[in-house]
């Protein structure tokens, strides 16, 4: 049976626009990358499937492991301080960490996922060069997933309303 995906918000397909938090309830914590990841439950199971449709097609762990999912709005802002510092000028920042409040990882529905590299901006071209990212873009919309074009690590579950 193909992996269907349920879509949580209208009309959906592509970038999560409702940044909402998830309901305590559907927060699961899936393993990840060196550490436990929480989730949406929705987007866990679709990657969880996504997954094992990567790793069939040769993609073998720990790529595609999720480093970052859910994050509350005090984690945020400790990683908008950090961009800040980083590349001193906040529109710089916010090309690479999104402003407390707007991004879709509180959704719970955003996955930063290792392609073997750390996730900095100092690897996105790499990232681009290697065949699971390669894999992603031609899959991961399956699943419901969509990219964030200046992160090749961080994908979006918000499947189509059909
Ligand atoms: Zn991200």
């Amino acid at each position: 049976m193909p992996f269907v995906a349920v879509p949580v918000e209208r009309p959906g397909g592509g970038r999560v626009e409702d940044k909402r938090p998830p309901e305590p309830e559907d927060i699961v914590v899936i393993d990840g990358f060196e550490r436990p990841v929480p989730l949406h439950r929705l987007a866990a199971e679709a990657w969880a499937a996504l997954t094992i449709a990567a790793r069939a097609d040769g993609h073998a762990a720990p790529l595609l492991l999720p480093v970052s999912g859910y994050r509350s709005v005090e984690e945020q802002a400790w990683l908008w301080d950090g961009a800040l510092a980083k590349y001193g000028d906040p529109e710089i920042a916010c090309l690479w960490v999104a402003r407390p409040g707007t991004s879709a990882h509180q959704s719970g529905r955003a996955v930063d996922c290792h392609l073997g590299d750390p996730i900095e901006s100092e690897y996105v071209d790499a990232m681009r060069q290697t065949p699971a990212w390669h894999w992603l873009v031609a899959h991961a919309d399956a699943f419901g997933f969509y990219p964030y074009d200046q992160e090749p690590w961080h994908w979006e579950y918000n499947p189509p309303w059909k």
